[in-house]
This record gives C-alpha cells, structure tokens and sequence, in this order.
C-alpha cells in the first residue's frame, strides 16, 4: 500500500508545459518531500497524483494499478488542505468525521477511527470545540485528523505549514514527522522551504520549472549536488 509511480507525467495548460515529463517512483512508507522555487510545479505534480488535474499525456499507478483515470476519491489518498479549510460551524469531531459520514461509513466504526485519530493527535479533549476556539496548531492537526480517518494509501500535503508562524512550524514538523513514524504511511509533501525538506525527508525530489534534477536523500543531496541549481538551493557549494 501506497507505492506510487510516475511514467512520462506530462501537464500543460493551454500552450504552456508546465510539467514536461517526469519519471518518479514512491516507494511505500516512504517521505517524499517536493521541492524548488514558486511556480515550478509543485502543487500541479501533487494535484496530478492526487487527481484533482487530469494529465495530458503519462500515467500514474497506485501500488501497481493504473490510477491515469481515476477520480480523486477512487486513488484511496487523502489531500491535506491547510488549516483554513476546516467548517468553522462545525466541531472538531465533526470536521474529523465529515469525510467518513460523506462516505456513508457506520457510525459506530466512524466513531472508532474519529476516536483513534483525536489520540495520535492529541486532540481527544478538543473534539467538542470550534475551529476558531483552536490554537492555529491544534487547527493544521484537526486538517490532518480528517485525512487519517480515511486510513489512506498516502498522505499529500501541500505546503501545509504556510500559514503558521515559524515557532510553531518548527513544532509541527515535528509532529508530522512522528506522525509518519507511527503511522508508517507514505507521505508526499510539498514546501519551497529547503530546511523543511532537510528536515522531513527521506527522499528529496528537487524541481525546476516541471521538470526533476535530482532525486535523492537530504544528505545526497547536501554532498553530492548534480548541478549548481541543485547546490545552490539545498547542497553545499559545488
Ligand atoms: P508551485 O506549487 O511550485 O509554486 P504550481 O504547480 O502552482 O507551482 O504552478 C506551476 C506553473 O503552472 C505556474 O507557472 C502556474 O502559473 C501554472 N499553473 C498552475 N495551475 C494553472 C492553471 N490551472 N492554469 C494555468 N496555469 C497554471
Ligand atoms: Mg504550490
């Protein structure tokens, strides 16, 4: 569960190639951190896996299935949108269980998972709480407890620490990291920020302008740059 594969992606927008092609293999469990600098496509390269863009050409397989033309509720992986998008009528249950009860899930078993995830998150004592009753980190984890009920394939995180401040940045990387130990899920995470990556990852995808430099782990990466693009945006001097 959630090994993915790129073949030849292939995205363009009208006659711009935002994505020209790109080759990526995601190995199951494993932390796959995108990054490079605004506009070079990573939240198209994520919203492509994620299917909320259709490709142009190239296909994308979920452990071994072709998932090309899938729509994003068939690919089995949750999005994890910023905390801005959770209902602010709504409590922190229900924001964590509206995915399960969209889906029509069994209360009691929605009940369990709402239960099991408010733990791994330490939100077991807010679930009655507003949103705007919430600490802006306790609201990024209500967003994630909403993708961990559905017991994904894969995580897809796109920039979701943006809109916090950098004290509690540092606290949520962590968190999401340690969340990604216990739950030994694959998560694919988007930043522009090259200490997050460094931090978080297990393998670096490193784009430019839709297409890959380099692919890596944090320290390949860091001593072996391929190209001064590379080297200046996340190595040491080449
Ligand atoms: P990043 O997430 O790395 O900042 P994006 O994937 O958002 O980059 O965007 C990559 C490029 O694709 C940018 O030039 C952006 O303007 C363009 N783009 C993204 N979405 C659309 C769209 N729906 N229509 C036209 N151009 C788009
Ligand atoms: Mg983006």
């Amino acid at each position: 569960m959630g090994q993915i594969t790129l073949h030849q992606v292939r995205k363009s927008f009208g006659e711009v190639d935002v994505i020209p092609g790109v080759d990526l293999e995601i190995k199951d469990g494993e932390f796959v951190v995108f990054v490079g600098p605004s506009g070079c496509g990573k939240s198209t390269l994520l919203r492509l896996i994620a299917g909320l863009e259709d490709t142009t050409s190239g296909t994308i397989s979920i452990d071994g299935k072709d998932a090309t033309a899938l729509p994003p509720a068939k690919r089995g992986l949750a999005m994890v949108f910023q905390s801005y998008a959770l209902y602010p009528h709504m409590s922190v249950k229900k924001n964590i269980g509206f995915p399960l009860k969209m889906a029509g899930m069994d209360p009691a078993e929605a009940e369990t998972r709402i239960q099991r995830a408010a733990s791994v998150l330490n939100l077991t004592n807010y679930l009655d709480r507003k949103p705007g009753q919430l600490s802006g980190g306790q609201r990024q984890r209500v967003a994630i407890g909403r993708a961990i009920v559905r017991e994904p394939a894969a995580f897809l995180f796109d920039e979701p620490l943006s809109n916090l401040d950098a004290a509690l940045r540092v606290g949520m990387r962590q968190e999401i990291s340690e969340l990604h130990q216990s739950l030994k899920t694959t998560m694919v995470y988007v930043t522009h920020d090259q200490v997050e990556a460094m931090t978080m990852a297990d393998k670096i995808v490193v784009l430019n302008a839709g297409r890959i430099e380099q692919v890596g782990s944090p320290l390949d990466l860091y001593h072996s740059p391929k190209n001064l693009f590379v080297a200046g945006f996340i190595g040491s001097p080449k």
